[in-house]
């Protein structure tokens, strides 16, 4: 054992300088610990970010293979009329969660574009193939449009960074709109009327969300509690 002799801090076997002062550190009679490991690591390994469009290639072969799979025994086998759906569906999961992946900075207006307009293609798709009765430009067109609306105005809104709480009342916002949309478009192309329910009893809930988040974001104590309580 032995000790620094400038700061008294206690010293590792194979320290060649104290950890804590610098002072290099000499005994005489111990012998030459050149060959003695280190207590710590001498160079710092920093772990390789992931290879995205390897891990984009991964995942769309897992997404493929089964597809071909899919089409292959439908072909020859049975003729299901949900399959060219289920591809669809692969197509688009493809275009949201694996193109981003390609890209070295992901442009969001660029992304959400991509999104909406695959959505799009998607239930356009649907109807290209004839089982459309009109809910298509009736209840999906107007939803996605709107979506990517509300969803490019929250990406301005974002350019300046925003707190939590602010966050969270947008999105409790969007998501209020986005009912009065669905239910707009839905109670006119089924019951042939504007009729507004459920998305009343959506404001209520969400509108007393919001009073509680602009609250916290105003009351410092209350922030201060939240925090204490749900360890945020
Ligand atoms: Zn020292």
């Amino acid at each position: 054992m032995s000790y620094c002799v400038n700061c008294g801090v206690e010293l590792e076997k194979a320290c060649k300088a104290c950890p804590l002062c610098d002072t290099p550190v000499i005994n005489p009679r111990e012998k030459s610990m050149d060959n003695e490991i280190p207590a710590y690591p001498t160079n710092l390994s920093i772990p390789k970010s992931t290879n995205k469009p390897y891990l984009c290639f991964v995942l769309s072969l897992i997404i493929l293979i089964p597809s071909l799979v899919l089409i292959i025994l439908n072909t020859v086998f049975f003729g299901n009329p949900v399959l060219k759906y289920i591809i669809g569906g692969f197509v688009v999961a493809w275009v949201w969660f694996l193109f981003p992946l390609l890209w070295k900075k992901p442009i969001p207006a660029v992304t959400v574009f991509f999104d909406a307009f695959t959505l799009m293609a998607y239930f356009w798709f649907y109807r290209f193939c004839g089982d459309d009765t009109g809910w298509v430009y009736g209840i999906a067109f107007p939803t996605v449009i709107c979506l990517w609306a509300i969803a490019n105005l929250f990406l301005f809104w974002k350019r300046k960074p925003r707190s939590k709480s602010a966050i969270s009342v947008a999105v409790l916002g969007a998501i209020n709109v986005m009912t009065f949309v669905i239910e707009m478009t839905m109670s006119v192309f089924f019951l042939k009327k504007l009729q507004i329910v459920i998305s009343l009893v959506m404001t209520a809930c969400c509108v007393s969300l919001m009073i509680f988040f602009i609250v916290l974001e105003k009351s410092k104590r209350m922030k201060a509690w939240v925090q204490r309580k749900f360890f945020i």
